[in-house]
């Protein structure tokens, strides 16, 4: 923040305040912007200083200026005007009621004046109908009718709270001309009518109410400062009464980064220089006209944009200051702007021809956005507003007939639709990184750039770009200005027990990833078989996030889910599915291929149709598919793969234990109790699924095997894996009733087959195992043998000693030949899954930021 002092006006016991329409919107805002300015000068007022004045520089009600304007042009159309006009004075008259109920003299004094005014304003809007046109003149007139109003319940409103304040209509003291380069002030003008009217009026007055936006013309002739002009009649009024400050209340914090309509990231930013100030106004940052700044500048008087609902916020403090920190301040759009290009051969090397161009717009009053030279001086082309496109041409071709005729330059032609968005901040000047992130930002979202600008004060880069493009080029542009490289946009399906674990690790361990490694996870959407929820800019914790989920507002729509998760104001998305739904499975090719990372413990991609699991791969260019947790939950089972495949490893085998149920059933079985029984148990104990054949089948075990087999390249499918059921064909139809009951008419041949194990001290194990046939595990063409079967082992075999629902995996490669490579542990359980899962999360987010900056 700059600490340059209110240097000139540093003895002024005035301050100057500016309310937006957004902040008098109805009586209670207004009557809230009285109890503010009334609260403010009663902390100014500290015993022994010199009282403060205050100038309240007040815009229309919100809306009451487009109505004007539009009830001038539908009057000039002949059309019937009652109704919309009855709508703005009953406006302005309940406002008055509510607002001065109590105040009979006051409230009746200002119905009186609405209605004198309206009177005006009828007969002003026959007067139309009859001539079918608005002269400008009496648009002028019109469309300041609302500050005009606006001030009178205004300043009411203070009287009634015993205020000494009065009111001071601008067409009484500002005098302005217009000019192609805007509405300039008549200073000496003004300056005299202000004093006497002041030398007229009770000089105890603190506070004077003054009308935004109107004026008078050096023809003393009723006119507006132009569309949004209210901030340059504070700023005027700030100049004319010498005020020390001037403080612009609207209805957001301050200026921020971008316009939060377009941006929900944008930020408030604490100090703006002027210049600053008016790039980002003049390219389109509406919170502030563009001209405010001059006035401001003229006296040096610090100007203030702050929140008239959240007053404790400090705003943004615009001044002489110079800050090159950040060096980007803000980025802006502005549309509706058209590009007009000459082009040919004729102007290369000639000097003076961008002067010329100028010169011609300028001869026709037409004001230039933007001007832009190819380096091969083949074309130049400028940018105007759309509205004065057609006339910017012709005044081209007249000023270039000579050369057109010629055949010098070939054409002058006219591109419609162009937005230019532009980079503002006093620091980027000699900060050669600042072109290239803004054109890596927009190179990354594909937004094709028209024409390229460099403002000489190097305070400014300009673009034009197609229209429609615009927004979504300001929020890329933002989040590559702004944001962590490695900010992630994460939507989750499934908020099961897995799903909500792993967004409670997220949440868990977001500050401290922020922090460490500019990891910034946003959660932003949940969404369930039937239902989902999202959050522009992310939910805050778990809880957050259920609650929105159980309101049930939105209907899943997985297009619409991932729509909301990819967007362009944040630099990266991922969507990590803990469903265990094929229907999700079928996205994930779009998705990756539209680049939204998708991370999954649902085996059904990995082990499911052969075609679908290719189709996933080759989408997975544009970003990246992880699916760690499907084959031993946290154990890093496939990453353990990778990494020796990685570094030209040949494996040999791959044997393990992914069932955790049927580790249990296999460790507990010692010949003391039947077979039967321990599923039972096992099952009461929650180890089984709810269905024990879903374990006992081996298909899920069969699935995962799949999985490591694609993983080193095989073509196979879950059919081409030998599958030993634990599941008694006659029962393979039951209800799980039936199954239970009936399971010990089974145990005979399996007390038989762990006795005969035992007699050969050896135990029994249900294994998966994968093994290249022809030993050579290079060749994905290899036929493969993969099996998943009840075995006998060894006593003294790895698999013969694990915990009791532990998984297992071992890899016998050429490098780990002879002592295997042995990974084990916990296979199951929401919260190792959901941190297999995260860890896949984190691989993906730490090998993003780099690669795009
Ligand atoms: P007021 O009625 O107070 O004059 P405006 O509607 O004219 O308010 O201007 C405030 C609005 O400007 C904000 O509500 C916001 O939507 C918009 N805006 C556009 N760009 C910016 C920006 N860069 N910073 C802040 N606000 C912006
Ligand atoms: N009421 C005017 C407008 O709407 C001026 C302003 O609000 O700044 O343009
Ligand atoms: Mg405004």
């Amino acid at each position: 923040m700059s600490n340059l002092s209110t240097a000139s006006s540093a003895k002024s016991s005035v301050i100057a305040h500016k309310f937006g329409g957004s902040s008098l919107a109805n009586a209670e805002r207004i009557a809230h912007v009285v109890q503010l300015m009334q609260s403010l000068s009663a902390t100014h007022a500290a015993p022994n200083s010199t009282a403060l004045k205050q100038i309240v520089v007040v815009s229309a009600m919100a809306g009451v200026t487009n109505a004007l304007i539009e009830i001038a042009e539908l009057a000039a159309q002949g059309r019937d005007v009652h109704v919309a006009l009855y709508a703005l004075k009953q406006k302005h008259d309940s406002a008055t009621v509510s607002l001065l109920g109590g105040h009979d003299q006051l409230r009746n004094r200002v119905l009186n004046e609405i209605a004198d005014e309206f009177d005006q304003l009828k007969d002003l809007l026959k007067a139309l109908q009859l001539l079918g046109d608005v002269p400008r003149g009496a648009m002028e007139l019109i469309s300041g009718l609302g500050e005009v109003l606006c001030a009178k319940l205004v300043n009411a409103c203070f009287q009634a709270q015993g205020s000494h304040t009065d009111s001071l209509d601008a067409r009484e003291v500002l005098s302005v001309s217009h000019s192609e380069l805007g509405c300039a002030v008549r200073w000496p003008e003004s300056e005299a009518r202000l004093a006497e009217k002041l030398s007229k009026s009770d000089a105890s007055i603190e506070r004077w109410v003054v009308t935004g936006f109107v004026a008078r013309d050096e023809k003393d002739r009723i006119t507006t400062l132009g569309r949004n002009g209210s901030d340059y009649s504070g700023s005027i009024f700030a100049a004319l009464f010498d005020a020390r400050e001037l403080h612009i209340w609207t209805d957001v914090d301050g200026v921020l980064s971008a316009d939060p309509r377009s941006v929900p990231e944008a930020l408030v930013l604490d100090h703006l220089s002027y210049q600053e100030a008016f790039e980002l106004a003049y390219f389109g940052a509406k919170v502030i006209h563009p001209q405010t700044m001059a006035p401001a500048t003229r006296k040096q008087l610090p100007v203030f944009i702050r929140n008239t609902f959240n007053p404790q916020h400090p705003g943004t403090r615009i001044d002489a200051g110079f800050s090159k920190d950040p060096p980007i301040k803000g980025i802006t759009t502005i549309g509706k702007q058209a590009m007009v290009t000459i082009e040919g051969a004729g102007m290369i090397g000639v000097p003076g021809t961008a002067e010329r161009v100028f010169s011609a717009l300028k001869a026709g009053s037409v004001s230039v956005v933007m001007i832009s030279q190819g380096s091969s001086e083949h074309s130049i082309c400028c940018v105007v507003q759309a509205q004065v496109a057609e006339k910017a041409r012709q005044l081209l071709a007249d000023a270039f007939a000579r050369e057109l005729d010629a055949g010098a330059i070939q054409s002058v032609n006219v591109d419609h639709a162009v937005a230019v968005l532009a980079v503002v901040g006093d620091g980027m000047a000699g900060q050669p990184g600042v072109a290239a992130r803004l054109f890596a930002a927009l190179g990354r979202a594909r937004i094709n750039v028209r024409a390229i600008a460099q403002g000489s004060s190097e305070r400014n880069i300009s673009v034009a770009i197609n229209e429609a493009d615009a927004t979504r080029a300001l929020r890329a542009v933002h989040a590559g200005f702004y944001l962590s490289s490695q900010t992630l946009s994460i939507g989750v399906i499934g908020p099961g027990q897995v799903g909500n674990a792993l967004i409670r690790q997220m949440f868990a361990a977001k500050e401290r990833l922020q922090a460490q490694t500019q990891l910034d996870l946003r959660v932003r959407g949940l969404a369930g078989s039937k239902h989902m929820c999202t959050h522009e800019l992310g939910f805050e914790s778990l809880e957050a996030l259920q609650q929105r989920y159980q309101l049930k507002s939105e209907v899943l729509d997985l297009e619409a889910f991932a729509d909301a998760i990819q967007t362009e104001h944040l630099p990266h998305a991922m969507i990590i599915d803990c469903s265990a739904s094929n229907d999700v499975a079928e996205h994930y090719a779009a998705w990756l291929a539209r680049g939204i990372h998708v991370v999954t413990p649902n085996k059904q991609a990995g082990a499911g149709s052969l075609k679908r699991y290719q189709a996933i791969q080759a989408a997975s260019t544009n970003a990246r598919f992880r699916y760690e947790a499907t084959v031993g939950a946290g154990l890093p089972v496939i990453s353990t793969l990778r990494d020796l495949l990685d570094t030209g490893d040949r494996i040999d085998s791959i044997e393990g234990m992914f069932s955790g149920t049927l580790a249990y059933l296999f460790n507990r079985f010692d010949g003391s109790a039947p077979f039967s029984s321990l599923v039972d148990e096992a099952k009461r104990l929650g180890y089984t699924e709810p269905d024990p054949r879903d374990d006992l089948s081996g298909k899920d075990v069969g699935r995962k095997l799949v999985i490591l087999a694609r993983e080193l390249g095989f073509s196979v499918s879950l059919e081409d894996v030998a599958i030993g059921s634990l599941v008694p064909d006659a029962l393979a139809g039951a209800s799980v009733e039936e199954f239970m009951r009936r399971l010990p008419e089974f145990d005979a041949p399996m007390q038989q087959r762990f006795a005969d194990a035992r007699a050969k001290g050896e135990v029994l194990r249900y294994v998966a195992k994968l093994e290249p046939k022809s030993g050579d595990a290079d060749a994905a063409q290899a036929p493969l043998k993969l099996s998943v079967l009840l075995q006998n082992l060894p006593a003294n075999h790895a698999f013969a000693h694990v915990a009791l629902t532990d998984n297992i995996v071992q890899y016998r490669t050429a490098r780990y030949h002879n002592n295997p490579l042995i990974v084990r542990g916990p296979g199951a359980g929401p919260e190792v899954t959901a941190a297999g899962v995260f860890a896949d999360v984190l691989r993906i987010a730490q090998s993003l930021g780099s690669e795009l900056y």
